[in-house]
This record gives structure tokens, C-alpha cells and sequence, in this order.
């Protein structure tokens, strides 16, 4: 790799160089020419003649070195189409859509929704796959956090999460850990921590939102620091700069343009900072996980637990995984007893499976029906020291 890096230098500082091969021009008086991540190289021209400029040096400097770009690999994006200029252009494939360039999909909007769809294909179907397996509630939330969440995260930081792909994941996840809706544990009870009597398993729509506000992030770091604008946080200054600033108490910039009715993604961030209070620094500072555990910190202490069950003897860590989730399910009631599978009808399905003249609730199974009350008679009798 680093000899490849060595040889490589040399291309780049030629194409740097020529005066022929122009670079796109961004909002923030950057040029871009190319940019570089290992053995990958993207180069972003301004015309055609640059293109076909550049590509002559590089089939010098493949006669020269015998390194040789892979053409099976080698595509290209255009806009501004015209048949006529492109059938000059080197033999890669050229589309006017989108491209990936190492995993982010750039080029029309169409392109990136389309992206979105095959991420949120792959977690559907990654939830499929483990739905298949009986699971502790556990091992759903350790899933969750580590195999499901991990799916979406990449391109959510790219690209904001729409308001239904978020409900549609936030579902997934739901429906995936708290399991048939007739026997639902809610999920934001088995969001509290293991001591308050739930399974730490991930607030969803809390991580979903917080991916939301993330390109907030550079905005926050460009007013601070007083850096050049970039074209990303031009467009935040123009549709949502002066909320914003009310917002986070920093200067106004009326010098600025800005939009009448901003664009929807943007006035969504803005809500999502309000919602969750999110301040100045911690949005310049932003750390995903930082601010997921001081929203979550925040959300127990105002509503704070108060069953006062002993939770540490029911998640207790030698006590098998379905031990664990009888006495689970025993105390939040949600047993899967006849009384909560059926609606109670005349025809008696709700009725105990033990001695059918009851209903079958929680307390009847196992307390109050004859069958096991002689159970507990004959511990009661046999028993020496009660
Ligand atoms: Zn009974």
C-alpha cells in the first residue's frame, strides 16, 4: 500500500498542476479536482476537454510506471448531459444518476432514495432472519444495538432519516423485541435499565432522531470557529440560519439570504433541537452516543419508576434465560394466560385450561385454581419449616 501510495503522489501532483484540467468550483471558494482515499480516486471536472486532459496523463503515466487504472471499476456521473461530448469521453461506463463512491451515494435525489431502499431492504430482512429464533428479551436488545442499528447508521449520518422511514424502522425494532402485539411489553418499559425493571434495550426513535440533527453538528463547529461556509452549512444559514441562532442564542447573520419557508428536512432538525433541548456545545461537540445517553438520563429521572420491585432478583445472573422472562412476565402481567390471548366470549375460550369454570387470568392459574391450589397445599404440608 505504501508503495502504491508512493507512485501514486506523482499522478496526483501532475493533475493538480495542468492548467487544462479544470476542477468543480464550490460555494466555499474551494476548487475540487480530485480527491483520494487509499487506492481509490475520484476525480470531479469541471468539462469534457478536462476529463479527456486527464485521462491522457494518466495513460502516460501507466506507460510510464505500468501501474494501470482497473477499467471494471472505473465509472463515470455527468450532469448537463449531451450525446455528443460524451462520445469523446474515455470508454467507462457514464450515467447521469447517482454513483457510490466508497459506500455514499452521490447524484440525483432519486439515487439516494433509491440507497435508502436497499439499506432499509437489508434491516428488513436482517429483522426477518432473527425473528426466526426464540430470543431472551436480552439477546434482542444486544441485537438490536449491535447487528440492527449498525444497518442504518452510515447512511443516516449522510442522509436524514424521512419522518416515515423513521416510524417504519422504529416499528421494526419495536414489533422485533417486544414480539406478538396481543402479549405487548411496551417498549418503553423495556427500555429502563435492568435495575428499574426493563432490558436497556435502544430507544429507537430517540438514536433515529438524534442521526437527524447530526449535519447541525457543522454549522455549530463553522460558527464557532469561524471557518469558511461550506456548502452544506450554506444551505442550513439560508433555510433555518436565523431560528437557529434564536435557538442556540448566537449572533444573528441578517447579511445572509434566507429562505421564507424552509425546506422541510431542515425545519425538522430544528423541532428535533428544540424537542430534546439540545444545546450550542453540545451540538458543536457532537458525539452520537454522548448526547443518546443524556437524553435517555433525562427522560428516567422525570419519570422515575415507582413499583419498587426487587429487579436484581429477577434478572438474577444464574437463574436460567426463561426463569429470567416467567418472572418477567409475571410481574409487568403480561403472560400469555387465556384471559390475555382471547377476548372473553360466551362460548368459554378464556376459560382456565386446568379446571374450565374459571377464567384462566395470572392469579387463577397459578394461585387460585383447585388444581394448583393442592400444589401449593402439599408444599405447604411437606414443607418442615413453614
Ligand atoms: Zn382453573
Amino acid at each position: 500500500m505504501f508503495l502504491f501510495l508512493l507512485v501514486a503522489e506523482p499522478l496526483a501532483m501532475t493533475l493538480k498542476s495542468q492548467n487544462d484540467i479544470q476542477g468543480i468550483k464550490i460555494p466555499g471558494k474551494h476548487v475540487i479536482t480530485f480527491c483520494r482515499y487509499a487506492d481509490d480516486t475520484t476525480l470531479t471536472l469541471a468539462n469534457a476537454s478536462s476529463v479527456k486532459a486527464a485521462f491522457q496523463h494518466v495513460v502516460k503515466y501507466e506507460q510510464a510506471c505500468g501501474l494501470q487504472i482497473n477499467l471494471k471499476k472505473t465509472n463515470g456521473l455527468h450532469c448537463k448531459p449531451s450525446t455528443a461530448s460524451l462520445n469523446d469521453l474515455p470508454p467507462i461506463p457514464w450515467t447521469n444518476l447517482s454513483l457510490p463512491l466508497l459506500g455514499i451515494v452521490i447524484g440525483s435525489p432519486s439515487g439516494i432514495s433509491s440507497e435508502w431502499n436497499r439499506v432499509l431492504s437489508r434491516f428488513k430482512t436482517e429483522v426477518k432472519k432473527l425473528s426466526a429464533y426464540t430470543l431472551t428479551h436480552n439477546a434482542k436488545a444486544l441485537l438490536a444495538k449491535s447487528k440492527l442499528l449498525p444497518l442504518i447508521t452510515y447512511t443516516a449520518y449522510i442522509y436524514p432519516l424521512s419522518a416515515h422511514l423513521r416510524r417504519e424502522i422504529s416499528n421494526k425494532i419495536e414489533n422485533f423485541i417486544a414480539g406478538d402485539s396481543r402479549l405487548i411489553l411496551l417498549i418503553d418499559t423495556l427500555e429502563l435499565p435492568l435495575n428499574q425493571g426493563g432490558y436497556t434495550v435502544p430507544n429507537i426513535t430517540l438514536y433515529c432522531d438524534i442521526l437527524y440533527v447530526k449535519p447541525l453538528a457543522e454549522y455549530c463547529q463553522h460558527r464557532k470557529e469561524k471557518t469558511e461556509l461550506t456548502p452544506a452549512c450554506t444551505l442550513i444559514e439560508y433555510n433555518i440560519g436565523l431560528q437557529l441562532s434564536r435557538l442556540l442564542s448566537i449572533p444573528f447573520r441578517n447579511y445572509l439570504p434566507h429562505a421564507e419557508s424552509p425546506n422541510q428536512l431542515y425545519s425538522h432538525a430544528l423541532v428535533l433541537c428544540k424537542k430534546y433541548n439540545l444545546s450550542f456545545e453540545e451540538l458543536r461537540n457532537f458525539q452520537t452516543l454522548a448526547i443518546y445517553n443524556s437524553q435517555i438520563a433525562t427522560k428516567r429521572n422525570s419519570n422515575p419508576t415507582t413499583t419498587g420491585t426487587q429487579w436484581q432478583n429477577i434478572h438474577f445472573s444464574i437463574l436460567p434465560n426463561n426463569f429470567c422472562t416467567f418472572n418477567y412476565r409475571s410481574v409487568w402481567n403480561t403472560s400469555p394466560v387465556m384471559a390475555k390471548l382471547h377476548t372473553p366470549t360466551p362460548d368459554g375460550v378464556t376459560l382456565c385450561v386446568l379446571c374450565h369454570t374459571r377464567q384462566e387470568t395470572f392469579s387463577h392459574l397459578f394461585f387460585e385454581c383447585p388444581t394448583t391450589y393442592s400444589i401449593w397445599e402439599y408444599i405447604y404440608i411437606t414443607s418442615p419449616n413453614e
